[in-house]
């Protein structure tokens, strides 16, 4: 079989304490998730989980103990980070129960759910579509992935995210509105989960915008942390 052009390769995020790559499906991305963050954007309690998507190829993998380049996208001038738990699904099922759901997980990672605040808020306001302020090119930078095993305290680890040294989000898991299981139950029933699907679980508060210059440093307890600078 001859392909009219040469296909995108496969994009893959390495596993830690291993030479295997985890290959990317799909990128799942949860709005909304942590009361603080959701009363930050306007709203209040406890809404239905709702999900968008990012391309797989939007990945920036930046290794442990590496500082990442993230290019400043075209057409912002509100250029956000949102620090999130990164959920890797390892094999396929739909109509998951959150009581099953961690069977279906493989590992966790560090992701940023980069955003064009001022697009999204535009979107938002005409009641469009967020791809242009979520789905773009280099939107999800995101370290190794550790195996599930290995993060037996994943639901109460600590996140944060700090620019130039300092601390501009901070929580933890445990304040997930919608906790991982949950999440995995909602998004099964809407589409059928596949091994490779990234599911990034929603941001705590504190999003603010970055320039050109600032050091991104994640940390989630068990996880190496994610350091990218913005081009
Ligand atoms: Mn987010």
């Amino acid at each position: 079989m001859s392909y009219v052009f040469t296909p995108p390769k496969v994009v893959s995020v390495p596993v830690t304490g291993s030479h295997l790559q985890y290959p990317v499906h799909r990128i799942y991305c949860v709005g909304r998730n942590y009361e603080e963050h959701a009363k930050e954007m306007g709203y209040t309690g406890r809404e239905p989980p709702f999900f968008f998507l990012k391309p797989a190829d939007s990945i920036v993998f930046v290794p442990s103990g590496e500082i990442g380049n993230l290019p400043y996208p075209s057409l912002t001038k509100n250029f956000h980070h949102e620090v999130e738990l990164v959920v890797a699904i390892g094999k396929a099922g739909k109509n998951i129960l959150a009581k099953d759901a961690h069977s279906y997980i493989y590992g966790y990672a560090l992701g940023l759910d980069m955003t064009r605040r001022d697009l999204q808020g535009e979107m938002k306001k005409q009641g469009r579509p967020w791809c242009i302020g979520k789905g773009f090119d280099h939107s999800a930078p995101i370290g190794p992935i550790t195996v599930a095993s290995e993060l037996p305290n994943i639901e109460s680890a600590t996140i944060e995210l700090l620019v130039d040294g300092n601390v501009r989000q901070t929580s933890t898991i445990q304040k997930l509105i919608w906790n991982i299981g949950e999440v995995i139950e909602h998004l099964s029933a809407a589409w059928e989960l596949q091994p490779g699907d990234l599911i990034y679980t929603g941001t705590p508060e504190g999003v603010a915008a970055v320039e050109s210059g600032n050091l991104m440093v994640a940390r989630l307890s068990g996880l190496p942390d994610l350091k990218i600078k913005v081009a």
